[in-house]
């Protein structure tokens, strides 16, 4: 498993101690973190604060090291990628960046919210809809209940 400061100097980008906390906060979870679930997360490291969490995680999708995912609750998820595919992220001309990036599937359980990426089941979406639609985000979400929640229900 790749360290957050490997997956930064392998992009070719600056690891910075903020990038550095943000990036190993998500690669150390399971489960798909918010903006206040990565603040709690990292609480106490002084350079970190709100609006830092904020760019950050905007700085980390513009360079699609993670994805955001939306939620019932309104409130934005970010995950990792997939580790890297034989694709170029920048590549405009095709729309592989997008579906390795965006086309995999959501597991969201309706009770505790927690998400999980399903990078197995992805999406196979017909080479005409992005010759006529200009795609921006594409999801796949699964909603349900997870094994701890079913549980709690029994
Ligand atoms: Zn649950
Ligand atoms: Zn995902």
């Amino acid at each position: 498993m790749q360290t957050a400061e490997q997956l930064i100097t392998d992009a070719g980008l600056r690891p910075t101690k903020a990038r550095l906390a943000v990036l190993s906060s998500l690669l150390n979870s399971h489960n798909a973190l918010s903006h206040t679930e990565i603040l709690a997360a990292l609480q106490g490291i002084k350079e970190i604060d709100r609006v830092t969490v904020y760019r950050v995680l905007d700085w980390l999708q513009e360079h699609a090291l993670i994805h955001k995912i939306s939620t019932d609750d309104r409130a934005w998820k970010f995950q990792l990628n997939a580790p890297k595919r034989s694709y170029k992220a920048t590549d405009a001309s095709t729309n592989s960046g997008l579906l390795s990036n965006h086309g995999h599937a959501h597991l969201q359980c309706q009770r505790c919210g927690t998400v999980l990426c399903i990078h197995e089941l992805a999406a196979h979406i017909p080479q005409a809809i992005f010759d006529t639609y200009q795609i921006s985000h594409i999801e796949i979400n699964l909603k349900g209940l997870c094994p701890q929640c079913q549980q709690a229900s029994a």
